[in-house]
């Protein structure tokens, strides 16, 4: 049985209350589709709603994470987050190195590889975020970019199983604009990652979940998940609304048989 993981990127969006409302919603549904435990199903709400939709999935499969943390896991450091807090708030996982992040709050490999350490101690799996930009893309830099963003962002990883930790291979160009990558394209890069994640954790790189993100939706999200390399998406926009984010999960639960 093939695995994936289906996981929603919030971002900036949800007060407690619309977090509860759809949480609920997707707990539903889950909980309509029955997905086989090879398939998990998670949301990343902001900070503030994260103890809301913990509240609202209890029960019904789909777990909760986090969208970043910080380093530390305490200390004088004003208005940020630690691992150990995202995980006693309920959370499973921890998004790292999104675009976002990187772009707007000028995140590096070395800092993002301080935050999955730190997040790999407290036991949170930490979705690390690796992908390039349009002039990147363009200029034929793809796999050297992703490659250093695994070699640097992985340093002292050592995993005692596969599943502790999950990467997002989310060309830039393609998130929030509508315009994903060809399902050739995805599984171009998914299988340089799987070889670098090899070279860099081992037996363990062989078997780590490889998601795609950048507008993934219901309408190529069959496609791009039948791919041998791809397992699973970090879905943004789609994963705001339970129908298509629901319709997502039912076509992993479908490839996954
Ligand atoms: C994301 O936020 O990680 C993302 C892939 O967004 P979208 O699906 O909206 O492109």
């Amino acid at each position: 049985m093939r695995k994936y993981l289906i996981a929603g990127n919030w971002k900036m969006y949800t007060t407690p209350p619309e977090a509860t409302t759809l949480a609920s919603a997707i707990a539903e549904k889950q909980q309509f589709l029955s997905p086989p435990s090879s398939v998990q199903t998670l949301i990343c709400p902001p900070y503030t709603s994260i103890y809301a939709a913990v509240e609202a999935v209890k029960g019904s499969g789909v777990r909760v994470g986090a969208q970043d943390c910080h380093t530390e896991n305490k200390g004088a450091f004003t208005g940020e987050i630690a691992p150990a807090m995202v995980k006693a708030s309920g959370c499973s996982h921890v998004i790292v190195g999104h675009s976002e992040r990187r772009q707007y709050f000028s995140e590096t490999n070395a800092l993002l590889n301080k935050k999955i350490l730190a997040a790999l101690n407290e036991g949170l799996v930490p979705i690390y975020c690796v992908g390039e930009t349009l002039i990147e893309r363009k200029q034929e830099q793809t796999i050297a970019v992703v490659r250093s963003q695994l070699v640097d962002g992985l340093k002292d990883v050592s995993l005692k199983s596969a599943d502790q930790l999950v990467i997002a291979y989310e060309p830039v160009w393609a998130i929030g604009t509508g315009l994903a990558a060809t399902s050739d394209q995805a599984q171009e890069v998914h299988a340089a990652i799987r070889g670098f994640l090899k070279e860099i954790l081992g037996a363990h790189g062989a078997e780590t979940l490889i998601l795609y993100g950048g507008s993934l939706k219901p309408e190529n999200a069959e496609e791009i998940l039948a791919k041998p390399d791809v397992g699973g998406g970090l879905i943004g926009g789609a994963s705001l609304q339970e129908d298509s984010f629901a319709a997502i999960i039912a076509m992993a639960c479908k490839l996954a048989l």
